[in-house]
């Protein structure tokens, strides 16, 4: 692997500043946390670094009619200290997931969505909540769902000189039970293997409406939406869900890695979901 030599760090003084050195070919840095460590691996090369961890306009986390705009630079641990987060327990579940306490205290929740990695943890809750994610770039601001921003590993739809702005994430309706797991090979500092995030309403005992999400199984995060149509009716039971796991465990599209199987994460995809079932309150 070829090792790079230093690499100059620029400071805009505003987002435009940022925006047109962005366009000029400088990537965006913000807490460093890929970016340092890819640089240093020799696998990214960028001209120039565009340092926008700390523009006021990407900092905030800020109430709004029915949701919560965040900043791109707010980083997992400030959104894990914020009141707000506390609505939106699945997404709490998720960043509590993120590396370590350090990784948490320097990584962001836009460059973790920048990143586009299906192992991205943040974005499985984004996903669930039917995150927008708000750009700003040279022909001014746009707003996307997640699902298309995200088009494939490590791709985005981010234009020339683009950066994300901040994330709109809408509170659910009602109070949905929030299931997150990640599995992986080891406790600490895990690279998901495969995970599934998920909120199910339930009335009178059975599933009214419900949302699943799944990382590391497909080359984005994916919503299977005929899974959560076919939870429908149905208790929260493990023993019933099983065919509906194995229906999950067919539709997803995993790779084989130095992590993990194709086979293996096919049958972990499915298990999740039983889990879910098993460790939820039923009424
Ligand atoms: C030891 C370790 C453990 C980790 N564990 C996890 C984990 O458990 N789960 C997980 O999901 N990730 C994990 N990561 C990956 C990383 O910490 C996260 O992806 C983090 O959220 C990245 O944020 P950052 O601010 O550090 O991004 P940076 O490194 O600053 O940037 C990452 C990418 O995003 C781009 N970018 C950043 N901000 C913006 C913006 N506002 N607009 C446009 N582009 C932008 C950068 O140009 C770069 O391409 C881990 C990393 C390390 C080193």
């Amino acid at each position: 692997m070829r090792k790079s030599g230093p690499v100059e760090i620029v400071r805009p003084k505003d987002l435009r500043e940022a925006s047109s050195l962005v366009r000029e070919g400088g990537m965006p840095l913000a807490g460093g946390t890929d970016v340092f460590v890819r640089v240093r691996k020799g696998l990214w090369d960028p001209p120039f670094l565009v340092y926008i961890g700390e523009l006021p306009q990407l900092r905030g986390i800020e109430p709004r009619e029915g949701g919560v705009e965040v900043g791109a630079a707010v980083t997992h641990a400030e959104l894990l200290r914020s009141p707000l987060a506390a609505q939106l327990p699945v997404l709490r579940l998720a960043l509590s997931t993120i590396g370590a306490p350090a990784i948490r205290e320097m990584g962001t929740i836009g460059g973790n969505v920048a990143n586009a990695s299906p192992a991205g943890d943040s974005l499985i809750p984004l996903y669930l909540l039917e995150a927008r994610v708000n750009l700003v770039g040279p022909e001014g601001e746009r707003s996307l769902p997640m699902e298309d921003f995200i088009l494939g590993p490590g791709k985005t739809a981010l234009r020339p000189g683009e950066i994300i702005r901040s994330l709109w994430i809408p509170f659910p309706e009602g109070k949905p039970l929030p299931y997150f797991r990640k599995v992986g090979r080891r406790r600490a500092l895990v690279i998901a293997v495969a995970s599934l995030g998920a909120l199910f309403w339930l009335r009178d005992g059975v599933v009214e409406k419900a949302r699943l999400a799944l990382g590391s199984v497909a080359p984005t995060v994916l919503r299977p939406r005929e899974v959560e149509k076919a939870l429908l009716g149905k208790p929260l039971d493990p023993g019933l869900l099983r065919p509906i796991a194995d229906e999950l465990s067919r539709l997803v599209n995993p790779i084989s890695d130095i992590r993990a199987t194709a086979a293996y994460r096919r049958r972990v995809a499915g298990n999740l979901l039983l889990d879910a079932a098993a460790r939820l309150p039923r009424a």
